[in-house]
């Protein structure tokens, strides 16, 4: 196969139901685009049999190329590693489980013949999903676009398009800590976005636990912002505010209100639980930022490969020896 004009990266952990039907509708699509297209599977070490499926697929169509992982590594990783395998023009990321509709790559397409390098998909409306997960989404977003250094948009995923260029820069990145979305708007360039509903998923359980959640949005934030560790020193100058207030109004008890029981047991207490709160919120936050210093300093590769598949099984940025078979 020539160098295609279109790559598709989609991070696959235990979509065993899914992975037939995506492929079905990606075809569908595939069919009517102006260019060849190659579709990158990257397997996130599924325990089903998810692999076997996508081995399947890459036996009878050679648009089909898959990475498979030595283990689960999260959903992050392994667009990552998707994107480092790609050969495509335009690269175009999204999930296994449809929620993405495939109809709006075309769009994307066209938005990036108009020149745009970056076409984000930016969600509207998210069906079925429950209302805790859709409030704790809209305040995140709101939350991590007030504190980043750069304009993220709200309610956009890992849905996109993105040219080589930026492909290419992403791949230059080096850190391990690999908050996709973030990086993407970090990287500049012409960006723009379509509109669109999430679809529920096909089928099967949503792989995101609140945990993963979770650890996802702290990465978002860690990796975009330092304004957490400024919360340390506000702080700071806040308790030394309230221990002000304090001498004031023990000196105002000892000249004017002799007989108040207030000096004594519950300042100290008071005090005590005030300031040992402070202290332990900001080591917590400097734990955060030194854990993720720690993970960039040990340099381990941030995935390893069990299998490749397809043709040109050659990744486009050069790897740690560890992440080649
Ligand atoms: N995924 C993955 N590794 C993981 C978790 C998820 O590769 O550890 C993939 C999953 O197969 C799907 C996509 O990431 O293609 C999004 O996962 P999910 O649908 O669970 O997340 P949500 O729709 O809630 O964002
Ligand atoms: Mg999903």
């Amino acid at each position: 196969m020539t160098q295609p004009t279109y790559s598709i990266v989609i991070p696959i952990f235990n979509e065993e139901d899914n992975i037939h039907e995506m492929y079905r509708r990606l075809t569908g699509l595939m069919e009517q685009l102006d260019g060849s297209t190659e579709l990158i599977l990257v397997d996130d070490g599924s325990r089903d049999s998810s692999l076997s499926i996508i081995r399947e697929l890459q036996n009878f169509d050679n648009r089909v190329r898959y990475i498979s992982f030595a283990r689960n590594f999260g959903h992050q990783v392994a667009v990552t590693a998707g994107l480092n395998f790609v050969c495509g023009q335009a690269v175009v990321v999204m999930d296994a489980d449809l929620q993405d509709p495939p109809e709006l790559i075309s769009a994307m397409i066209d938005k990036w013949r108009q020149g745009y390098q970056v076409v984000y998909a930016q969600r509207t409306s998210r069906k079925k999903e429950t209302w805790l997960k859709r409030f704790t989404a809209y305040v995140f977003y709101r939350v991590l676009r007030s504190l980043a250094d750069v304009d993220i948009p709200a309610d956009t995923g890992d849905f996109c398009l993105m040219d080589r260029q930026v492909v290419d820069v992403l791949n230059a990145m080096p850190e391990r800590n690999r908050y996709i979305r973030g990086l993407r708007a970090w990287v500049g360039y012409r960006q723009t976005s379509v509109k669109f509903e999430r679809d529920p998923r096909f089928a099967g359980k949503e792989k995101y636990t609140f945990g993963k959640s979770w650890a996802l949005a702290i990465s978002g934030i860690v990796s975009l912002s330092r304004v957490p560790l400024r919360i340390a020193t506000y702080l700071g100058m806040l308790s030394a505010a309230v221990a002000l207030l304090m001498i004031f109004l023990m000196v105002y008890w000892r000249l004017f209100d002799r007989n108040t029981r207030l000096i004594g047991y519950t300042l100290i207490g008071v005090a005590l639980f005030f300031l040992g709160s402070v202290q332990l919120f900001c080591i917590g936050i400097l734990g955060e930022y030194i854990g993720r210093i720690y993970e960039e300093v040990k340099g381990r590769p941030i995935y390893t490969v069990k299998e490749i598949g397809g043709v040109v099984p050659k990744p486009t940025v050069s790897l740690h020896k560890s992440q080649m078979m």
